[in-house]
């Protein structure tokens, strides 16, 4: 049987960044979930999908097909048959994804994608339901938080790097709306499993909150 980890939190906790260390350490796959709802919203975004409309999505939904590939241990994904991981991380496509993920026919289409890859293969997958919906019974569940000030500091860290020049307060506002989506939706939405163990990473580094979680797994 494979080995699961689960890691959920809010946007900008670290999650992939975390999640990606323990895979290589562990030689697991790192599945970003997030991404899949990514690009069913470049989907939407390229088809001018109204996204109040439950039946256009319903109806879109029948028709996508997302795929995941691997290349160089980097996880690439397929939007009818087209790669669309380098337009993934828009600030539009986080936004919309945020919407259009509370739709139930979303979730059930990737949830399914989901759980047929972590009963292949060791993975390492993270997102917002994956402890309490996708695996529920991860052999580690981890719930990945940190301050809405950090999480935005590092974005706007992140986007100074690169050259842009992004509000600080702009930024904690778009986190904390997101969040507010992601708790507050019918379906699915993020919480801590019961079984999950908390960690607040605000005050903590990288190789830390990597080193942390190994060592729980390693337990
Ligand atoms: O983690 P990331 O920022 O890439 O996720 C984008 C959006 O996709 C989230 O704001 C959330 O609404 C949705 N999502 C979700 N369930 C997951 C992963 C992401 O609803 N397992």
């Amino acid at each position: 049987m494979s080995k699961n980890i689960a890691i959920d939190g809010p946007a900008g906790a670290g999650k992939s960044t975390i999640a990606k260390r323990c895979a290589k350490e562990l030689g697991y796959i790192y599945v970003d979930t997030g991404a899949m709802y990514r690009a069913m919203a470049i989907h939407f975004i390229d088809r001018g999908t109204d996204v109040t409309d439950e039946d256009a999505i319903k109806a879109e939904c029948a028709d996508v097909k997302i795929d995941i590939q691997y290349e160089n241990g980097e996880q690439q994904v397929i939007l009818n048959g087209k790669n669309v991981t380098g337009r993934l991380r828009k600030e539009e496509v986080g936004k919309m994804a945020s919407k259009t993920s509370a739709y139930r026919c979303v979730r059930t289409k990737l949830v399914e994608l989901q759980k047929e890859i972590a009963a292949k293969e060791n993975v390492i997958m993270d997102g917002r339901d994956i402890g309490t919906c996708v695996l529920p019974n991860a052999d580690l569940k981890i719930y990945l938080t940190a301050s809405a000030e950090k999480r935005a500091k590092r974005r706007y860290d992140e986007l100074v790097a690169k050259g842009e020049t992004p509000s600080l307060l702009e930024l904690k506002k778009d986190i904390e709306n997101r969040d507010y989506q992601d708790m507050h939706r019918q379906e699915s939405p993020l919480k801590q499993a019961d079984d999950a163990i908390l960690v607040d990473t605000s005050d903590m580094g990288i190789e830390e909150v990597t080193k942390r979680i190994l060592e729980l797994f390693n337990k």
